[in-house]
């Protein structure tokens, strides 16, 4: 077999549109190696078998001379949160074990419209919410680099299936990282938008006011190309919205200028997220030493992120959680359950008796903190961190003279199966660093950087509002000098 699965998004689309690629073998050679290695890897909870028709008609539409679109037969990997027409969408949960999506969601609808190929839907933590996918229903993705270690999570299967080369790139959802953590733990780049950037339609809801939808690749000029295919405004999703800086009633370009480097650009470096005498920690310092090297500047910044940043994420989510997953009823959305008797509450605690701990846990939470007599002390105490959060965040780009903010991605290797499954607390902190970006709304992205005892370490940069094209710009400058490169051996 002489494909090369390990390419990037922009070789592979250059080479289908030339005709020296043909997307029929790629997107075969895609199929052959999940067959291989997803048994044990287990990034896919469905393939898509179609996917080869899909891909004679792109090579067909090449030698036609006909447009194949900026994603020109690219085979994707889809979050299972993500509605895709006549396909299953379980969440990796046993209560949508059967449910499938009557409808595209826009994410998808825009993929396809540009030529990707859909080649299957990737494991989750249980309705995203976890950062190992331990919490996944139908068993946890490994991590490619080492399988006793967990991938990161919630949107684990989608950053193993690009690091594994089971796809080129893909989506999943980031409401506190869960994009940003496993693109970190895995070795690739992942990348959650300014809020309203990307529509949440046919995207399932965890926590609406805080999540995106985000992109997963090999290199920051893929996520880009991708980000240029699906972005924008959306009717079906009333958060959406247009490039607000400029007025102008189009989305920017993401990759135009993806190569101009960061000379003259201030990089501030969060010194209180993380200890340099860690891997993860001197990686970070490394990596504010390469942007200095590359012309960047590098500034102190402290942001007092925690506890209270983890604290009102939680709180918020949960809240936000407790209503949205109210529907999984098996009244309304659910399960093929044997019908004994309709007494309502045992109905209903029967029917719900099939999710998981971690959504049952923040179930119960997202009932408690915004009930009446504890909403002040939790739910709206919450909502005024977040504003305090955002009011620091503005500050520290007041002047405009910082570009974005730098810190780790996770505070920690990846680390091993059930090490801190038994404490959720323990857990919840791993998302320090991530979730500023979720409460405020800003663009972050996570960049493999480094690599310690065989494991990636990712950095991450997050810039202010609707800086999206310029964080992208500034994450490629970093990625070339990354210090690892290629793909785990498996
Ligand atoms: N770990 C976070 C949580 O469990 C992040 C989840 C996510 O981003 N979907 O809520």
């Amino acid at each position: 077999m002489s494909t090369d699965l390990g390419i990037t998004l922009a070789e592979y689309v250059r080479g289908v549109a030339s005709g020296e690629i043909s997307c029929e073998e790629y997107v075969v050679a895609t199929l052959d190696r999940i067959e291989k290695h997803d048994a044990k890897l287990h990034a896919y909870v469905s393939v898509d078998a179609d996917a080869v028709e899909a891909a004679k008609g792109v090579d067909a539409a090449v030698r036609a001379g006909r447009d194949v679109g900026a994603l020109a037969g690219a085979p994707f990997g889809i979050k299972d949160n993500i509605c895709m027409a006549g396909t299953r969408t379980t969440c990796c949960s046993w209560m949508l074990e059967d449910y499938v999506s009557p409808y595209d969601a826009t994410v998808v609808d825009r993929l396809s419209g540009s030529g990707g190929i859909v080649v299957g839907k990737t494991n989750m933590d249980e309705f995203a919410m976890g950062l190992t996918t331990e919490f996944a229903a139908f068993g946890p993705s490994l991590n490619p680099w080492n399988t006793e270690c967990v991938p990161g999570g919630s949107s684990g299967g989608s950053a193993v299936a690009v690091s594994a080369l089971e796809c080129i790139a893909s989506l999943g959802s980031d409401t506190g990282g869960s994009v940003r953590n496993p693109a970190s733990f895995c070795g690739i780049v992942g990348y959650k938008p300014t809020y309203g950037r990307l529509s949440r339609y046919g995207l399932v809801s965890y926590a609406n006011s805080i999540e995106q939808v985000g992109i997963m690749a090999r290199s920051v000029e893929d996520v880009g190309i991708v980000m240029n295919a699906i972005s924008g405004e959306d009717k079906m999703d009333d958060t959406t919205r247009r490039d607000v800086r400029s007025g102008a009633d189009h989305t920017p370009d993401h990759i135009a200028d993806i190569d101009g480097g960061v000379e003259g650009m201030a990089v501030g470096l969060d010194v209180d997220s993380f200890d340099e005498s860690t891997d993860v920690g001197s990686a970070v310092r490394r990596a504010a030493d390469a942007f200095e090297a590359a012309g960047a500047t590098v500034t102190d910044v402290h942001i007092d992120h925690g506890p209270s940043s983890v604290a009102s994420y939680y709180v918020l989510t949960a809240a936000e959680a407790g209503s949205n997953l109210a529907r999984y009823d098996n009244l309304r959305y659910g399960y093929d359950m044997p019908q004994e008797g309709y007494e309502y509450n045992a109905y209903i605690s029967r029917a719900r008796s099939r999710l998981g701990p971690e959504v049952t846990r923040r179930m119960i939470l997202g009932g408690f903190v915004p009930s009446a007599g504890h909403a002040g002390k939790y739910y709206l105490k919450a909502l005024k961190m977040r504003d305090a959060l955002s009011a620091q965040v503005d500050g520290v780009f007041a002047d405009g003279n910082l570009a974005c903010i730098l810190s780790p991605t996770v505070p920690v290797l990846p680390f091993k199966f059930g090490e801190k499954i038994d404490d959720p607390v323990e857990l919840f902190r791993m998302d320090s660093n991530t979730v500023l970006a979720n409460l405020t709304g800003r663009p972050s992205i996570s960049v493999p950087f480094a690599m310690s005892s065989g494991l990636p370490i990712g950095v991450q940069l997050t810039g202010s509002l609707d800086s999206d094209a310029q964080l992208l710009r500034i994450a490629n400058t970093i990625h070339a000098s990354s210090e690892s490169k290629g793909a785990p051996q498996l």
